[in-house]
């Protein structure tokens, strides 16, 4: 019998007409596999992504989330070399307060999307999702039908230590969700927090989801996501909350009109609309297309883009300096001591901050 005789295979083997046993190992196909995707070259991946193979672009999205600094290192090359055939998408960025109907609206968006010919990619920033199970479960669950379709593709969010390392994650899963053609990318958040922050500075284009009647406050939305809002869509317009949700509708245009003007000249539209009826999506198709158009016209689109980019530049900066810091073995060592000197007030937060960092400088 030969050397090269199929491992899987190594149950007693037996003469013709004998059933033959189970497999001793059969996982041991599965373990292989995984071994070989492991080896997957940076090539391999680009390739892949630029062919729009879902599985690459999984794995390598994989690899941006790891905390192994070898997958970092090589989700950092695949992402050099995705970068001259991404940006081409149109990012929109989607929050509300849970309950609101995001996942039930992306689903209906997204279906619509499709009919237009566009590929949709669906990212999430859900800074809740370490803590708990999270409000966005990014499960496929929630989009069933949007995920069975070829057309998109949708990933949860990522977890992290923190906000700024979730939304580093997702902003480099944008590059290489448009490497591999997806022309639409929306990039969904709960609407409660800071996370509206991360997301705005990574899309051109914000929409606010509200409920019909109450206010935002009411709906526990900051002002601030208000402000930065380019689309406010009343959801749940159906049914008995239809009169509603026309009320509330109304009630922020007028709200809008005392916001002063923003720098791109865009003044944010209020629409309503119904996720579950499928109603309202071309309204708000429209509108994001009619922004697009604008905002390229003027300019705006790309320099918004740069002023993006340069703000990553600067956040990946501290993020970094960041970890070397807490990473030194000197100043871990003196950190607990400093901090405790700080809380006793025997230290301002200032000087010890200034010392640790002389430490650094000094012992790197
Ligand atoms: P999320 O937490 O913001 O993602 O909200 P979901 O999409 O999970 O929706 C919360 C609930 O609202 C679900 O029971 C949905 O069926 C319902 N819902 C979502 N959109 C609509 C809508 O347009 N009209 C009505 N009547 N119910 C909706």
């Amino acid at each position: 019998m030969s050397d090269k005789k199929d491992v899987e295979n190594t149950s007693p083997q037996t003469k013709k007409g004998i059933k033959q046993p189970a497999k001793l190992n059969p996982n041991l196909a599965n373990l292989r596999r995984k071994a070989r995707k492991s080896e997957l070259s940076v090539t391999d991946f680009v390739e892949g992504i630029q062919k729009g193979d879902r599985v690459r672009l999984g794995q390598a999205i994989t690899l941006i989330e790891s905390t192994q600094s070898n997958h970092l290192a090589k989700a950092q090359e695949i992402i050099a070399a995705c970068l001259p055939s991404s940006g081409k998408s149109i990012r929109i960025g989607i929050t509300g307060t849970p309950g609101v109907g995001k996942s039930t609206f992306i689903e209906s968006f997204g279906l619509h999307l499709i009919q237009k010919a566009k590929r949709t990619a669906i990212l999430a920033i859900d800074p809740s999702s370490q803590v708990s199970k999270g409000s966005i479960l990014g499960d496929k669950t929630r989009m069933a039908e949007l995920s069975q379709k070829s057309e998109a593709f949708i990933r949860p969010s990522p977890a992290g230590s923190s906000l700024g390392g979730v939304a580093r994650k997702t902003r480099e899963t944008i590059i290489l969700c448009e490497a591999a053609g997806y022309d639409t990318i929306i990039v969904e958040t709960v609407g409660v927090g800071q996370s509206e922050v991360a997301v705005h500075s990574m899309v051109d284009f914000f929409l606010l989801l509200l409920l019909p009647g109450a206010g935002d406050e009411l709906q526990g939305i900051k002002r601030g996501v208000v402000e930065m809002a380019d689309l406010l869509a009343v959801n749940k317009a159906d049914g008995n909350r239809l009169a509603l949700a026309k009320q509330t509708r109304q009630a922020y245009r007028n709200a809008l009109h005392l916001f002063p003007l923003k720098k791109n000249k865009w003044s944010p539209k209020v629409l309503s609309c119904s996720a579950v009826e499928r109603a309202g999506m071309d309204d708000i198709w429209k509108t994001i297309l009619k922004f697009e158009q604008q905002m390229k016209e003027s300019h705006f689109f790309e320099m918004n883009r740069q002023e993006q980019a340069k703000y990553w530049f600067q956040e990946s900066i501290q993020q970094q300096l960041g970890q070397l810091l807490h990473n030194h073995p000197q100043v871990k060592q003196q950190l607990a001591i400093l901090e405790r000197e700080v809380a006793t007030g025997k230290k301002s937060p200032f000087s010890a901050a200034e010392e640790l960092i002389q430490i650094f400088v000094r012992e790197s």
